[in-house]
């Protein structure tokens, strides 16, 4: 092949310059990190060996060599790609055994699998809430792909301050909610960047009270909460009552994609009519093997799901010993709150030098005041691993007067 001289960037992009200046600014500037092992509990980033408390690897399995084997398995046998959308050719034996599997393992009639949970997201959404005079009822810290799905919804959208009832009770009595043709509440099962829990049976009496879908995101729940890690459908014990429920395959599941579990009409509808699952090729043949061979591991040993709680109190409780914030977490998720831009910087920047990753979260992702580390511990870190970064956390957060 002849090589290329590498052309200068084009003059046309030179406000960038100016925008990227802006977002420096404003601490909003994003520089890649470089994981340069597997993603393990103890990582190689950058070139350093740190104990690793920012991957949604809950349960250890994105290294694990029963879901390797599933999908070198599935590559000697079906190849490396699907080359279409799911509805031209693209629907290979793998897809819908793992969409078969994960209908049964949330007791739904159906599940549907797209590329990604941002995009399972957007697609529901979208397809869903096609007219005007609907209404999707959103909480005010519901993930991105929710408040972009909403965005390219058709209908009015309100969003509910966080959790708070009394409010969406309002609006869904509001007059505007009353002339809806239809209406949808929306929120994550598990908040993000808090790590609290949805009040799943107050919204679900609230939609059944005013006759509202609800659909309920638990990327981060699936893996973690309930039985098996069913979600928090399963946790709350509201299985038949949450019309739709998404998961995500890229955080406990360890591989790719987003799906939708629920009535076999709502599959039906999104096949003809969600964009991203219409114009955007399906997986790999071996990342559905991965995602199947995950679902084996979550319904035969629930023991790792339970070790992720262990380790899940284990570092709470010693994050608040040492004199810690750790906010309203209910989950594997647990912020360290710190309050400040700076502060939370030069935290995680200590935190690394002395080999532990905790990433620090500021303004415009969390409000102002609210700046922290948001760390993440999974069924895979050992003891030791959760000892010697809690030691970190304690020198580190004195030397910063945080505790
Ligand atoms: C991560 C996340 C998503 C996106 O899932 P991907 O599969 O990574 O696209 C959607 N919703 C919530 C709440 C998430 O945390």
């Amino acid at each position: 092949m002849e090589k290329l001289e590498v052309c200068p960037g084009h003059p046309s992009l030179k406000f960038l310059e100016r925008d990227i200046q802006d977002l420096k600014d404003q601490n909003r500037y994003i520089r890649l990190r470089l994981l340069e092992s597997a993603q393990e509990p103890v990582s190689l980033v950058d070139g350093k060996r740190v104990v690793n408390l920012t991957s949604n690897n809950y349960l250890a399995l994105a290294n694990h060599p029963a879901l390797k084997a599933a999908a070198i398995g599935a590559t000697q046998t079906y190849g490396v790609g699907s080359a279409a959308v799911r509805t031209i050719i693209g629907t290979m034996t793998l897809h819908a055994k793992l969409e078969q599997r994960l209908a049964e393992f949330k007791g739904t009639e159906s599940a549907l699998v797209l590329q990604s949970g941002f995009a399972t997201n957007v697609a529901v959404c979208q397809c869903l809430m096609s007219e005007e005079t609907d209404l999707l009822v959103s909480d005010a810290l519901n993930h991105a792909s929710i408040i972009d799905g909403a965005r390219l919804a058709k209908s009015e959208r309100k969003i509910y301050p966080h959790k708070d009832m009394a409010a969406l009770r309002k609006i869904l009595e509001s007059p505007q909610a009353r002339k809806a043709r239809r209406k949808m509440i929306v929120t994550d099962g598990v908040f993000s960047m808090d790590g609290d829990l949805a009040p799943l049976p107050e919204i679900v009496d609230l939609a059944d009270r005013y006759g509202a879908v609800v659909m309920v995101d638990d990327a981060h729940a699936s893996g973690v909460m309930g039985r098996n890690g069913r979600g928090t459908v399963d946790h709350f014990r509201l299985h038949g009552k949450v019309a739709i429920q998404i998961g995500t395959l890229s955080k406990a599941i360890a591989a790719l994609g987003g799906y939708v579990a629920s009535s076999a009409l709502l599959r039906e509808y999104m096949i003809c009519t969600a964009r991203p699952f219409l114009f955007s090729s399906s997986h790999p043949p071996s990342v559905a093997a991965t995602c199947i061979a995950a679902l084996d591991i979550l319904e035969n040993e629930p023991e790792r799901i339970a070790r992720l709680w262990d380790n899940t109190g284990f570092f709470k409780e010693g994050l608040r010993k040492l004199g810690f914030d750790t906010g309203r977490s209910e989950t594997p998720i647990t912020p360290v709150m710190v309050g400040d831009t700076q502060k939370a910087k030069s935290l995680s920047e200590a935190l690394f030098e002395e080999g532990v990753f905790a990433l620090w979260i500021g303004f415009p992702t969390v409000p102002m005041g609210q700046e922290r580390l948001r760390t993440i511990v999974t069924a895979g870190h050992s003891q030791e691993d959760l000892e010697f970064a809690l030691r970190k956390f304690q020198k580190t957060g004195k030397a910063l007067g945080l505790i």
